[in-house]
């Protein structure tokens, strides 16, 4: 079984990156999921070369467009980060990467509610970290979480049945793509999914009838787009209930959450 690849902001696994030679270990994150996957650490401020330690940064300007600003002098690395980031993310796609657990908070690797501040000094909550919205925008449907989120056992667990879920596609990828095997993998996560969202259940369902209509390549990557796109939605009690009446879900990713 091929082992689950997760980039990670290189701090939370206690390599002193940060902006004060420091670091930000997460505990759960390095000892207990470390177990069960491999990490790509990057810090995107140490690897563009602002070095160690460096002045302290945050975002400023439109929070719909913000500027990655030294908070002393004002220098703007705004576009040394971004060309960076850029060739960045295509090297992580050479890697087959699963997902990325980021640094909340942070002007390069927060995903959301970054600090951003404007023109009159006040602070909105708003921005995306430079380096993780190239991320997102180059692998839309990758998992991606914060180490802040992950605390939420709601989270956490969807997080880890969505690599988990990955994993078991990439597997079954590995072993040739057939209708026979779709449909097995199919029937095998019907509840699963629909413990995520009906709508997208039933399109794979339709999807894997036609499928001998369809070419293979184009078959698997819509059914991979919906499959994605369905772990992206968080499971609800009650979508679980109804998914799963007189049926459990049994697969190796409930499993190996539900023991972290
Ligand atoms: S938050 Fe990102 S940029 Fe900052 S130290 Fe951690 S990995 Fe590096």
């Amino acid at each position: 079984m091929e082992k689950i690849k997760l980039g990670i902001s290189a701090c939370l696994l206690g390599e002193p990156v940060r902006y004060d030679g420091q670091h930000k270990l997460d505990p759960f994150l390095r000892d207990t999921l470390g177990r069960y996957v491999d990490f790509v650490p990057v810090c995107p401020e140490a690897e563009v070369g602002l070095g160690i330690p460096r002045e302290a940064m945050h975002l400023g300007g439109d929070p719909a467009d913000p500027r990655l600003v030294v908070v002393k002098t004002g220098i703007d690395h705004t576009d040394r980060m971004n060309v960076w980031a850029r060739r960045r993310v295509g090297q992580l796609e050479q890697e087959g990467l699963w997902g990325f657990i980021f640094k909340s908070r942070s002007p390069s690797c927060g995903t959301e509610g970054v600090k951003v501040f404007t023109a009159n000094g006040m602070a909105v909550k708003a921005g995306i970290g430079l380096f993780a919205a190239a991320f997102m925008a180059h692998f839309p449907l990758l998992p991606v979480e914060e180490e802040g989120r992950l605390q939420d056992p709601d989270l956490r667990e969807n997080f880890i049945e969505r690599i988990f879920t990955l994993q078991r596609w990439r597997e079954m990828l590995a072993g040739g793509k057939t209708l026979r095997s779709l449909i097995a993998f199919h029937a095998a996560h019907k509840y699963l999914l629909l413990s995520h969202s009906e709508v997208h259940c039933r399109r794979m369902g339709k999807l894997v009838a036609a499928g001998r209509a369809l070419q293979t390549a184009d078959l698997f990557a819509r059914y991979e787009t919906l499959l994605l796109q369905a772990m992206s939605l968080k499971s609800t009690p009650s979508r679980s209930s109804s998914a799963t009446t007189g049926e459990k879900k049994k697969t190796r990713g409930d499993s190996v959450g539900a023991g972290l």
